[in-house]
């Protein structure tokens, strides 16, 4: 049976495509720019930008330099475009996003969260969440082949199978050695130990704030033909994503092909 990116066969549900949400940005209180810009003296400042994270860190940058009056043209794409240029990347940590990202695997998530620099994480819980009906996150090189994926197909439901056997015999005994606990402390007690049996293509969902800076090398070391092919992947997508909602902070990485796999290419790997 399909139901779009997911396929149930042999009882399991195989995901094939992570989804990305954007779910939060910033907003920009003008009021305050406003008291802040004449409170130092400055009668008139505007940019051309209406992001609220471009015009966050364009005022960052000119606050180091108290540089609002007589800026140079090319307005805030220009501005930040310098800013990326001359390595001044700290700025950019002004500029915040929020992501959930959903129908990844653990595999993927294990290698998200080495990234610790301006990421913060909340990752869906296998001590508290029943993973008896969960969805496992196939790799393309295993979707394309028959038997190969026959066989992942098998692996996941026996995993699966040990996963809901262990849970129930684990809740048994928990409940006969520990009967003063709560159902919910049992429960996550028999979860914690039978989760050891669910392979790192178990599907999960996390949210990941980041901020510009973060972003920027996350694509330079993940969106790179060295990357394993879902961190490649779902990086890959973030970035048309940020890029469409703020470019200045993007727009100098390229998408190209190496070896037939799509990459994203930037003069400036690290600012
Ligand atoms: C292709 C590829 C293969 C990989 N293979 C492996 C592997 O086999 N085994 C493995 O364990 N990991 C592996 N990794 C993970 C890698 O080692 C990093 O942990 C991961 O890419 C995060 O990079 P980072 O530390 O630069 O990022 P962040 O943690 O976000 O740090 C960003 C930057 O901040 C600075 N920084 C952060 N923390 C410190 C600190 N404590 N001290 C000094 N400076 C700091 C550094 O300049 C760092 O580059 C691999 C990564 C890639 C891209």
């Amino acid at each position: 049976m399909s139901q779009g990116s997911k396929i149930v066969e042999n009882g399991v549900t195989i995901s094939r495509k992570p989804a990305i949400y954007l779910v939060g940005m910033q907003q920009a209180e003008s009021a305050e720019i406003d008291r802040f810009l004449s409170d130092h003296g400055v009668q008139q400042w505007s940019t051309d930008t209406e992001v609220a994270a471009q015009k966050l860190t364009e005022i960052a940058g000119r606050m180091c330099y108290m540089s609002f009056a007589k800026p140079r043209p090319g307005g805030n794409k220009a501005y930040l475009g310098n800013i990326i240029d001359v390595g001044h990347g700290s700025v950019m940590e002004h500029a915040v996003y929020n992501f959930i990202l959903t129908g990844v695997s653990r595999s993927f998530t294990h290698e998200l969260i080495r990234h610790r620099a301006g990421f913060g994480y909340s990752q869906l819980s296998q001590r508290y969440v029943d993973e008896s009906r969960c969805e496992f996150v196939e790799p393309a090189v295993i979707a394309q082949d028959p038997e190969l994926h026959a066989q992942f197909v098998q692996s996941c439901a026996e995993a699966q199978k040990s996963y809901i056997e262990l849970t129930a015999k684990l809740a048994t005994g928990i409940e006969r050695e520990h009967p003063d606990l709560s159902v919910t402390d049992r429960r996550k007690m028999a979860r914690q130990a039978a989760r050891s049996v669910l392979p790192n293509a178990t599907e999960t969902k996390i949210f990941v704030t980041v901020n510009a800076r973060a972003l920027r090398h996350f694509f330079a070391l993940r969106a790179n033909i060295h990357a394993e092919e879902e961190i490649r992947t779902v990086a890959i997508e973030m970035w048309k994503i940020v890029l469409r909602q703020t470019p200045a902070f993007f727009s100098d990485f390229e998408l190209r092909k190496e070896n037939g796999i799509e990459v994203l290419w930037t003069a400036h790997p690290k600012v």
